[in-house]
């Protein structure tokens, strides 16, 4: 108990997020720790704090997110004292799963509980030659941008750095179990990458990332720790509707792939769509992303996210100007359908429109290709998470 109290305290001064979760959360145990978003520091500084090596973080980071264990029993690697020990001050714990969908295209939802009783989605999305897991960084979101449904269920609260790697951690474990064996794949022998179901991961779900900054970037430095899931800078993407202060930011910390959600070509349309805009407006934007990829980081290009709405945003002439603002620019442009969703208000443009437009800016030297839309029958493409996860969990509570 003394001990508990310890890293309790140590916990309140070193991480307060750490035990924000801790107590915020209905756990059985609310003083134990959780170690499941702790990124390879704040580890190595927890088993320092508890008198114990630094390398021991090393360890019981690859059991838990190479090997998926949330039992400290099973860390064979670790004495048995030390087990005992961290299994009275420490847990692994990650929300659970109350709903688990698949589409016709393969593409699998996943509604998780969070403590304290919101839920988020997360979706997987798999392709020929790669996996990609969509991942939620709020409950609700506070930006308010007009064709988005997460934007209608306005802003509950931050994921934890736990809970945002949980939804990795939880697919991953679900997803590797289910890759075919040796025996049953020809007797071929896959390496370990090409076994990996989650080879991509995008930050496109619930919330604005770069307003949960902090949370953010420590379950990121997750995502590209070797001795968790290695994950190179261009296959983790983190997408945003445009927090300058942030970006600069982001460069110093954790200068991941990046998709920007412009949708307009200029601020007059950008005002009344992504009300962030009135706050950062597009020449600052841009210039922000100008730097997030200058010196030395010989970054590729950047996606540029352009939702097309009928109407609103689609016509020639949006698209001749959306080419010169973008020029010299190192980005492509993903055109996406608009996802429909109860009174949006909103729809989407003609897909003869939307081929028009993207001809616009391939003749212009863009790369600029249409968002294939997937697992539209379950509710799982960009833009359409979380509506039906407040009526849910209302009703379960
Ligand atoms: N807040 C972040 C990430 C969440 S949304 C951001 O703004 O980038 C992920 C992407 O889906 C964004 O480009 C967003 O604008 C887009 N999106 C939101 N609602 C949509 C809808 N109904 N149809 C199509 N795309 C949508």
């Amino acid at each position: 108990m003394r001990d508990n109290k310890w890293v309790f305290l140590f916990a309140r001064k070193k991480m307060p997020q750490a035990i924000e979760y801790a107590l915020l959360m209905n756990s059985s145990s609310p003083q134990k720790v959780n170690l499941l978003g702790m990124d390879l520091p704040h580890l190595k500084a927890f088993f320092t704090e508890i008198g114990e090596k630094p390398f021991r973080a090393v360890q019981v980071l690859k059991w838990i997110h190479q090997f998926g264990v949330d039992d400290f029993s099973q860390m064979t690697n670790v004495s048995q004292s030390l087990r005992e020990h961290l299994s009275e001050i420490a847990e692994i714990r990650a929300p659970e799963i109350i709903k688990e969908q698949k589409a016709s295209d393969g593409t699998t939802k996943w509604l998780m509980r969070l403590d304290g009783g919101n839920s988020i989605e997360t979706v997987f999305i798999p392709e020929d030659n790669r996996g990609t897991l969509c991942i939620s960084s709020q409950v609700g979101c506070a930006l308010d941008c007009g064709f988005c449904s997460t934007a209608k269920q306005g802003f509950n609260r931050n994921l934890t750095s736990a809970e945002i790697i949980a939804q990795l951690w939880v697919a991953s474990r679900l997803l590797n179990e289910r890759i075919p064996k040796v025996n049953e794949n020809n007797g071929q022998n896959p390496q370990n990458e090409s076994r990996r179901a989650v080879t991509n991961v995008v930050l496109m779900g619930m919330g604005e990332p770069l307003l949960n900054f902090d949370n953010v970037v420590q379950a990121v430095h997750l995502m590209l720790e070797d001795n968790a899931y290695g994950l190179s800078k261009r296959r983790v993407t983190i997408s945003t509707a445009g927090v300058v202060p942030a970006l600069k930011r982001l460069r110093e910390e954790c200068d991941v792939s990046l998709a920007l959600s412009l949708h307009a070509p200029n601020d007059v349309i950008r005002d009344t769509i992504v009300p962030l805009n009135k706050k950062y407006p597009i020449k600052e934007l841009l210039k922000a992303c100008r730097y997030y990829f200058s010196g030395d980081i010989k970054k590729k290009q950047f996606t540029i996210e352009y939702v097309m709405l009928a109407g609103v945003n689609d016509s020639v002439q949006n698209a001749r100007e959306l080419a010169a603002l973008l020029r010299r620019l190192p980005c492509k442009i993903n055109l996406i359908p608009f996802n429909p969703f109860p009174q949006s208000g909103f729809s989407s443009s003609k897909m003869q429109t939307i081929k028009q437009f993207r001809d616009i800016l391939q003749r212009a030297g863009y790369n600029s290709m249409i968002r294939k839309t997937r697992g539209e029958d379950i509710d799982a493409a960009c833009g359409q998470l979380a509506g039906k996860v407040k009526d849910k969990s209302r009703r379960s509570s």
